[in-house]
Parts: structure tokens; sequence; C-alpha cells
């Protein structure tokens, strides 16, 4: 008892630096080292992290909101006059192809200007974090588009071109058809069929059928299914006790994606947040998650790193955050562990679907008068 009341107490000593993390995603918005070139095509999901980041740290009034939702909207890639760039519609990762800055308007057609599916998701995620009511969303462009991206097993590509498919972009997909309220972007069945298909002999879920099961994979699934409402229908109560079983076991001290593998900040909440999501998080041991993810902190820079005494980056600053969230870190927003946004950016989303629907009951109901009139008009 006396070396358990010793333990806490060494746990309890390890701070949390929130000032220090607040800095880190302000600079990540600023410029980002010179070894992050390769990820300027994806710039869009980077600045996801740091927005999201500063929401769960309760730091939104260091941004510049109305700029940032302009920048965001720079993004987006809208039809052409004539609508024939309408599979490629989303969001685009960043302005790399030399696409002129506008927020509005018809697009400009380029034939490789296509949006990317996971930025799209996180493009929305953060106009959501910003408070914007997502009326400059081209709704029926962006759920066109993500029809074009389901393959017949129905996984997604990532991109109208062609890129990897799996179960990653299902989830990007089924995040964005969630958030527009609007499940008209994919086939559901198909895409239950093929995360299905991606459950793996030992209970996890891999990348497609017969792939390796992995932590992040199995988010995927597990959250994709949750958004859809699908969760108990896709698997047996028996199934469904095997994947929080394979859950469960990734749990050394934090969290690791494979067996035998070292553990990682970023599982902390890929595996926490399906745990969370499949009913079990709270089995798990709270003080050693917490212990890893801290010591993967840095005390200098602040951000956190996959690993103690490694460089910090923004996917696992954003990440290992939200790993505290999800335990409960005093003074951090708590975070929906399905969609990875925090709980009150996601009140904003509910919030917008009620004007939605009652604008369009008012809508249904003038359209009925009108069409009420003119048959009065013609009646014989
Ligand atoms: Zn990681």
């Amino acid at each position: 008892m006396a070396e358990e009341e010793n333990q806490f107490e060494e746990f309890e000593q390890i701070d949390f630096l929130r000032d220090r993390h607040i800095r880190f995603f302000q600079r990540t918005l600023q410029i980002l080292p010179e070894r992050y070139s390769s990820l300027e095509t994806t710039r869009l999901t980077i600045v996801f992290f740091a927005l999201s980041g500063l929401d769960v740290l309760d730091a939104l009034d260091v941004i510049e909101k109305n700029s940032m939702i302009e920048w965001i909207y720079s993004h987006q890639v809208l039809p052409t006059d004539d609508q024939s760039n309408l599979s490629q519609c989303g969001f685009r990762g960043s302005s790399h192809i030399g696409i002129p800055y506008s927020t509005k308007g018809p697009g400009v057609p380029h034939p490789y200007d296509s949006g990317h599916v996971a930025m799209t998701y996180t493009g929305l995620c953060s106009l959501l974090i910003l408070g914007d009511d997502l009326s400059r969303v081209n709704k029926q462009a962006i759920l066109a588009g993500l029809r074009v991206l389901q393959l017949e097993d129905g996984s997604f590509y990532a991109v109208p071109e062609g890129s990897e498919n799996d179960i990653r972009f299902i989830y990007c997909a089924a995040s964005i058809c969630y958030m527009l309220d609007d499940w008209s972007g994919m086939d559901i069945q198909k895409a239950i069929e093929y995360i299905r298909s991606s459950l793996s002999y030992d209970s996890g879920f891999g990348q497609g059928a017969g792939r390796e099961s992995h932590g992040g994979w199995t988010y995927c699934a597990i959250a994709s299914l949750c958004l859809m409402g699908r969760l108990e229908e896709a698997f047996t109560a028996k199934e469904l006790e095997r994947i929080r079983r394979w859950c469960i076991m990734r749990q050394q001290t934090g969290f690791h994606g494979r067996p035998n593998k070292p553990v990682d900040t970023c599982y902390s909440f890929w595996v926490g947040a399906t745990l969370e999501l499949l009913g079990v998080f709270q089995y798990t041991h709270f003080e050693k998650n917490r212990s890893f993810i801290l010591s993967t902190q840095d005390r200098l820079v602040g951000g956190f790193a996959k690993w103690p005494d490694s460089h910090p980056d923004p996917l696992h600053a954003y990440l290992g955050i939200c790993g505290l969230a999800l335990i409960g870190e005093p003074n951090l927003k708590k975070v929906h562990p399905a969609l990875n946004i925090t709980q009150r950016a996601f009140e904003h989303l509910q919030q917008l679907q009620r004007t939605w629907k009652d604008n369009s009951h008012l809508k249904d109901s003038q359209w009925g008068s009108d069409l009420d009139s003119v048959s009065e008009n013609y009646a014989p």
C-alpha cells in the first residue's frame, strides 16, 4: 500500500506545461522547421493539429480567427461554371500547385487541382473549431467529390487520381458525411463490408483484408462505425468483446499500436479513444498512461514526441494532449472520441445541424405553398 502511494506521488510530480504547449502550437501555425517541408502538401492537417490542440488547451483566444477561416476557405476546390470538375471537389491541402488565392466564386479549372479526403475532413473540423457556420462550404460538391473516391470493395481513395485505398479514408469520408449530416457521399453498406473484412484473426483491424492488426486502423474502423451508428449491427457481441480485448492488451505503460512494438504517444489517443467508444476505457491504467505521455513532453519548446527524448511534432503534440484529455487531465477540454475534436466544437456542430434541419423544413413548407399557389393558378 505504502509502495502504491509512493508510485502515485511520483506520477503526480510530473507537471503538464500548458503555456509551452500553447506556444508550440502558435509556432506551428507560423513557421515549421525545414525537416517538415515534405508535409507542405498536407498543410491543412498540420493547421488542424495546432488549432484543435489550442482548443483542447482552451487557448483559442491566441488565434486571429477570421483570417484563419478565410485561409481555410481558400483551400476549397469549388465547382467551375460548367461543373466539369465536380469529381475533384473537396479541400486541397495547400496552395502548392499554384492556384491563386480565392475564398469564393467559381473555381479556376486546373487538371491537377483536386480535394484530398483527409484535408476535407481536417478542413471542416478546423472551420468548426473556429466557430464558422460552414455556410460557404459547398456541401453538394464535396459529397459529389466523395462519391467518386469510393471503390467497388467499399474502401476509399484519398484523391480522385487514385492513391492507397483503405480504412483511413473510410474514416475521413464517414466524418465528412457525419459533419455535413448527409450520407449520400458514400455507400454505407459497402464501407461496412470493407471494415468487416479488415478484422484480423487476432481481433484487431488491418489496413484491409489479411493485413496486420494495428491501433490506428482499429480506431478508424470503430470510429467510422460509431459515426454511422452501425457498430452493434456490424459485429456480434462476442466479436466486440474480442476487439475490446485486443485494444486493452495494447497498454504497456502508455499504448503501442501493434504487439511487440514500443509504446508511442499517439496510441494513447488512437487506442484510448477506441476503448472509450467501446465503453471500456475505464479499465485501463490511467496513471501509467499519463506518466508515459508526460515522459514524451518537451520541457523546453513544448509539444510531445512519439518517444521520450525525441523531437516533438504537431501530430504527437496534438494526440498526446488528446490522450491526456481522455483520462481527465485538469484544465483540458473534453475530446469527442469519434470525431477527434473537442466536445465544445462538437456541440457547435450539433447546433448548426439543428439550424439546417429547421431551415430545410422552412424551405419545404415554402416550396409546398408555392406549389399550392401554382396549382391554384392553373386549376381549371
Ligand atoms: Zn505515433
